[in-house]
């Protein structure tokens, strides 16, 4: 009797915790949907917050424009953008070493690896250091300097046709998630402003000479957080 009756008891716990359990899914899953409809009106406000002035720049981005620059032949149009990474030195991001090498400032006796970039003229539209903060240093309207000997698609010298965007970051270990959430929001302002059908790493357009942004850049990652953007001729996905 003792054994039914605590028998019984027991079934009803076991069914008041099963209901239990139950409604704290459903909490758990309304909660989950609220996280991601807030999330996602975070991003849109994230990602609609850039534009480009008439003369190419960016005005709620730092600006540090870079005498390494030329005109982009005429009638061209921006169809490519170039993802890349830099750290100077290889994997520190405590100093402003990048921003002094666009310029051509960078003491050279700083470190001995910069030893052989003495006399280099480089440039990039964008950085994007590791707390996500934007630099930019050319103009998008003008031909930056980070592409170097390039070929896409049967085309040569990228410079011309691309933006390219640089991550403060190496071959070495992943990016910063703030370093994701602006480069979404600046490709997503480029893709709106620029006829670009084509996204490449500079591994892919420069082989062998180049191996940025590297294996720890997470395409997939990059891809999704775009959006509907079409992919014409996807070739790293
Ligand atoms: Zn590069």
């Amino acid at each position: 009797m003792l054994t039914r009756i605590n028998h019984s008891s027991l079934s009803e716990t076991q069914t008041e915790r099963e209901s239990l359990e139950a409604s704290k899914v459903v909490t758990k899953a309304a909660i989950q949907e609220l996280s991601q409809e807030l999330s996602q009106e975070i991003h849109q406000e994230q990602t609609s917050n850039y534009v480009l002035d008439a003369q190419g720049w960016c005005p709620q981005v730092q600006q540090l424009p870079s005498p390494n620059f030329g005109p982009r032949p005429v009638g061209m149009s921006v169809s490519l953008l170039v993802i890349h990474n830099i750290s100077l030195p290889v994997g520190q991001y405590a100093h402003n070493y990048i921003a002094d090498l666009f310029l051509n400032r960078l003491d050279c006796s700083a470190d001995e690896s910069f030893a052989d970039l003495k006399g280099l003229q480089v440039s990039s539209h964008f950085l994007i250091r590791r707390t996500g903060q934007i630099q930019q240093f050319v103009s998008v309207f003008e031909r930056a300097w980070h592409a170097g000997v390039s070929h896409f698609q049967g085309r040569d010298g990228c410079n011309d046709f691309s933006i390219g965007i640089e991550l403060e970051g190496s071959d070495n270990g992943p990016f910063e998630d703030a370093q994701y959430t602006s480069l979404v929001t600046l490709s997503q302002t480029l893709l709106r402003h620029f006829p670009i059908a084509h996204i490449a790493g500079h591994e892919e357009i420069a082989p062998g000479r180049k191996t940025d942004p590297g294996p720890y850049f997470d395409w997939l990652r990059y891809q999704k957080a775009l959006g509907p953007w079409h992919w014409e001729a996807p070739t790293l996905f």
